[in-house]
């Protein structure tokens, strides 16, 4: 039997509908509505097409949007004065960093500038380091957040669960092994120095795939019945029967959005596996709005 499908776009209507009544009430209290400040330093045109679909996210789910553009020669000390500057700005609730950055600009020390509670993004050490003592952990990290409500709305009991994580970056895959670990699943992490990949995977009855590798995982990599994250936005070649790329009219490879599990050997074995897209993408949007919603009701009280 196939395994079920996890339907990202299904959850995150669910818990936009739950925030719509929560962005409504800050709104009457405040009179105005949460507001989200997005800086984006330079013209990355994949950042550009992000900066997009989180104005219009925000638009739909009637949360205030400011796009702050800054020019690719922009220089730490100007960009570390923009975020103090959002930072001290009241009406601003949260404040999301788009990556990259041009290269001359430390990452790291630029997201830690982002006063914690309009931290959006999880991304600064003190909102981190909540996650991993479990005290009061409210500004997840967005994606990581969303592969863990996805675990539970396929109906899975984490703890006590075997689980496995396939990737250990510090947004996505370390603390998707702390949110399930906080839950008493028991969680091994696996990343580019596993030594034996499938004799991980194959034990786990909840298995977390955020590698940015097509394919990665196959069916032969899964235990039956066990329930599948694929968490990997990846572009890969249409092909035709034969194997061959298949061509546009421009005569390029055209082109689709896979994840890291090769859905097509996982659906056979998984008993419940989230699609790309359609899986952690719009619940990753969500969690971003949520976080924006809690950030806002923190400050406004
Ligand atoms: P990253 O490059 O920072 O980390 C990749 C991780 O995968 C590392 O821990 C690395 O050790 C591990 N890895 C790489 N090759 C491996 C291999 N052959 N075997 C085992 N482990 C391997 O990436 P990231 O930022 O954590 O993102 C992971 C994936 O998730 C990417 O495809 C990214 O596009 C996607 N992503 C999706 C969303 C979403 O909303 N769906 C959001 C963010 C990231």
């Amino acid at each position: 039997m196939p395994a079920r499908l996890i339907d990202g776009e299904a959850l995150a209507a669910r818990i936009r509908a739950e925030l719509a009544t929560q962005i409504a009430a800050i709104k009457q209290r405040t009179g105005s509505p949460p507001k989200l400040a997005s800086i984006l330093v330079g013209d990355n045109p994949g950042a550009k097409v992000y900066t997009r679909s989180q104005a219009r996210s925000c638009e739909d789910a009637g949360i205030a949007y400011q796009l702050v553009e800054l020019p690719n020669e922009t220089t730490a000390e100007a960009l570390a004065a923009r975020i103090r500057q959002l930072g001290a700005d009241p009406s601003v609730h949260g404040i999301l960093l788009q990556m990259p950055l041009p290269p001359a600009i430390n990452a790291r020390d630029m997201a830690e500038l982002i006063p914690p509670q309009k931290d959006v993004e999880g991304i600064t050490s003190a909102n981190l380091g909540k996650l991993l003592f479990y005290e009061g952990a409210e500004l997840i990290p967005c994606t990581a957040a969303a592969a863990y409500e996805l675990i539970k709305f396929a109906g899975c009991t984490i703890k006590g669960a075997e689980c496995v994580v396939v990737g250990h970056s510090p947004i996505v895959g370390k603390p998707v092994v702390c949110l399930i670990t906080n839950d008493l699943g028991t969680c091994t992490c696996c990343h580019i120095g596993t030594r034996d990949l499938k004799a991980h995977t194959t034990k786990a009855e909840i298995l977390v795939v955020a590698a940015g590798k097509a394919g990665l995982v196959r069916g032969e990599h899964i235990m039956p019945g066990a329930t599948v994250i694929d968490v990997g936005i990846n572009r890969a070649a249409v092909l035709d029967a034969d194997g061959k790329p298949v061509l546009d009219e421009k005569g390029k490879k055209k082109m689709k959005t896979v994840g890291d599990v090769d859905f097509a050997s996982a659906v056979g074995v998984a008993g419940a596996i989230t699609p790309v897209p359609g899986g952690v993408g719009p619940v990753t949007v969500a969690m971003l709005l949520r976080n924006t919603v809690r950030a806002a009701k923190a400050q406004v009280g």
